[in-house]
């Protein structure tokens, strides 16, 4: 046989057009370099079509994602995305790969369904034969001599050893197809070790094996599903105990580097060499030369790895054969970006729709916590939580701490300015109430899909932007309009003396008008005078109320006279307005601009 060595590009070209997986190019700003004709198929568009536009699915480069595609007859299918980093034309890029894998996924899916129907069909019985045999067992039904009940012993014995075998494939099933519904929230890692470590003493007791907790004073938060912790120390506990004769069984608990971790080692038989590396795949179960306990499914620690790793987090094995073994589970602190990032991650599994999220982090609130008491700031929170539920379903809060706030926008398509407006009111007016302060914060923004399609790149771009709303607030324009020179003047002055470096004065209500057009700019906030000779201060604010430019703009009121609040209804309910009264107090009225811009 020949073999042919193929080493021009034209050999290379024929092998990437006939090839049955789709291949693109894209280059690091996802706009598609080259597709072969598979991919082209898969994702239903000619080539053309599809050349210089973006790639259409996340970019992922550690694991495998799953799309919908075309396949080659037609139908809709599944497909599996890989992307590997290239030089393209001198620059890098991603080279792309498109499996379709719509067979394998249909084979997957009616395994996991036989796992879990029949799963699902054996607990009801057992439970009933467990309840059934227990009533015997117990004598309820009439005497039973010992040896009757050593075998009901030994019966009811194995089936809970079956039911725990249903439980764990039912656990596993459930987490290899991504259904498992985890209930995470905030909890004390240190308080769930001890607290499942400690339903571990008698047992241990009995064995006579040495058993230490040892686990700190202080909290270690996590964002966690509890009972599935408990269910990973549960399987820990319950293997050092099995697969230990004497000695001792420790628990301990670290901090390193934004994780905690929590390790149980025993004294027991070990794990030799070759069997340590396959010790948490699925049905993997070793022989012992002396093992006291009863077996298991070989299901457990396959579960545990899955539910680490659900949190994040990651689970090792470390052990010598005789001597012990030691296993730690580490998981992230608690933390903006754990509960931002699943937030996320259901949100895109609900939904395509577009979405925003502002990232507010509070700078100064060590200076404000010594003001105020704790509470005070832990009220805060949950009055800031309140507020933005109240904003309606379009809104909600995603993560609230002290001094870290995360929120959740559909997009609104009229205005997005709209909720960052009303987020940073409700901001700024619960801390001002708390500190009787101006507080500083900085905030990040993403939108998706433009600004990334994961939610590690979205969280990512959205926690390091950095943007201070002091510097920000103090550049924008106020337009300040009174037919009385000097007062205009001693505002601007006093405006300017708060740090706003834009301040503009008009003198006439028709003023208002002329600046607009003549600096092409609408200001962002507007000090107006009511009663002004020609244009009066209503008539301005009914004007800007007509047109779509300045519908929004926030005003000042400043007056000497009651202000007729109805006439400027329609306003009120688009905008809110405060009103000032004159002569003006300097503190009052930096405080209101800093509310009202
Ligand atoms: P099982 O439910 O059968 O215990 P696991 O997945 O929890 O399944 O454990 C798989 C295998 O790993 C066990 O059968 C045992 O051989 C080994 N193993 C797990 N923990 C220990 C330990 N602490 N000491 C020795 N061997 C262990």
């Amino acid at each position: 046989m020949v073999t042919q060595r193929m080493n021009n590009t034209s050999g290379f070209q024929a092998i990437v057009e006939n090839s049955k997986d789709g291949f693109l190019i894209v280059d690091k700003k996802s706009m598609i370099r080259f597709v072969n004709p598979a991919a082209s198929i898969f994702l239903n568009k000619k080539p053309d079509a599809l050349l210089d536009t973006p790639f259409p699915h996340p970019i992922k480069r550690d694991d495998a994602i799953e799309m919908n595609l075309i396949r080659n007859n037609g139908e809709p299918g599944t497909g599996e995305i890989q992307v590997v980093d290239i030089f393209w034309e001198n620059a890098e890029a991603y080279l792309i790969t498109i499996r379709d894998i719509t067979e394998r996924v249909i084979y997957d899916r009616l395994k996991d369904e036989f796992v879990s129907n029949v799963s699902h069909e054996l607990r009801t019985p057992l439970t009933s034969m467990r309840e059934s045999i227990s009533q015997v067992y117990d004598g309820i039904l009439g005497d039973v001599n010992e040896n009757q009940q050593k075998y009901l012993s030994i019966c009811i014995k194995n089936i809970d050893r079956l039911r725990k075998i249903v439980n764990e494939l039912l656990d596993i099933s459930k987490m290899e197809a991504g259904k498992i519904q985890l209930q995470k929230c905030k909890d004390d890692l240190v308080e769930i070790v001890r607290s499942s470590s400690e339903v571990f003493m008698p047992v241990l007791k009995k064995r006579e094996l040495d058993f230490e907790i040892s686990v700190p004073e202080k909290v270690f938060h996590v964002f966690v599903d509890r009972d599935r912790i408990v269910q990973v120390m549960n399987n820990l506990l319950g293997n050092a105990t099995k697969f230990t004769l004497k000695g001792k069984i420790q628990v301990a608990m670290t901090k390193e580097n934004g994780s905690y971790s929590c390790s149980v080692s025993d004294t027991g038989e070990g794990i030799s060499k070759e069997e340590l590396p396959l010790i948490f795949d699925k049905f993997k179960e070793f022989e012992k030369s002396t093992r006291p306990g009863e077996t298991g499914s070989g299901l457990g620690l396959a579960i545990s790895k899955k539910i680490v790793e659900l949190h994040r987090g990651t689970i090792k094995a470390d052990s010598e054969t005789g001597k012990g073994s030691i296993f730690t589970f580490a998981l992230p602190q608690y933390s903006s970006s754990l509960v931002v990032q699943d937030f996320i991650d259901e949100r895109l599994k609900e939904s395509n729709e577009n979405f925003m999220l502002y990232h507010v982090h509070i700078n100064d609130l060590d200076s404000i916590i010594p003001l105020v008491k704790k509470s005070e700031i832990q009220e805060a929170g949950r009055k800031i939580e309140s507020r933005l539920k109240n904003l309606g379903k379009q809104v909600c809060p995603v993560f609230v701490e002290p001094d870290e706030i995360v929120a959740f926008a559909e997009d609104y398509p009229e205005n997005k300015t709209q909720f960052k407006t009303k987020l940073f009111r409700i901001i700024k007016e619960i801390y001002f109430d708390v500190a009787d302060a101006e507080i500083d914060f900085s905030y990040g923004k993403v939108m998706y899909p433009s600004d990334g399609q994961i939610s590690e790149n979205l969280w990512e771009k959205c926690s390091e932007q950095k943007i201070s709303e002091t510097r920000e607030r103090m550049e924008k324009y106020i337009l300040v309009v009174d037919d009385i020179v000097e007062l205009t003047e001693q505002v601007q002055i006093l405006l300017e003396h708060f740090g706003y470096q834009h301040v503009d004065v008009a003198n006439s209500g028709q003023g208002v008008f002329d600046y607009i057009q003549n600096q092409n700019r609408v200001p962002d906030l507007l000090i107006l005078d009511m009663k002004m000779p020609g244009m009066s201060g209503y008539e301005v604010i009914g004007r800007l109320k007509e047109s779509y430019k300045t519908k929004d703009m926030p005003v000042l009121i400043m007056s000497g006279y009651e202000v007729e609040m109805g006439r400027l209804f329609d306003y009120i309910s688009h905008r809110a307005i405060l009103t000032i009264n004159k002569p003006v107090q300097p503190e009052l009225l930096r405080k209101m601009v800093y509310f009202l811009i």
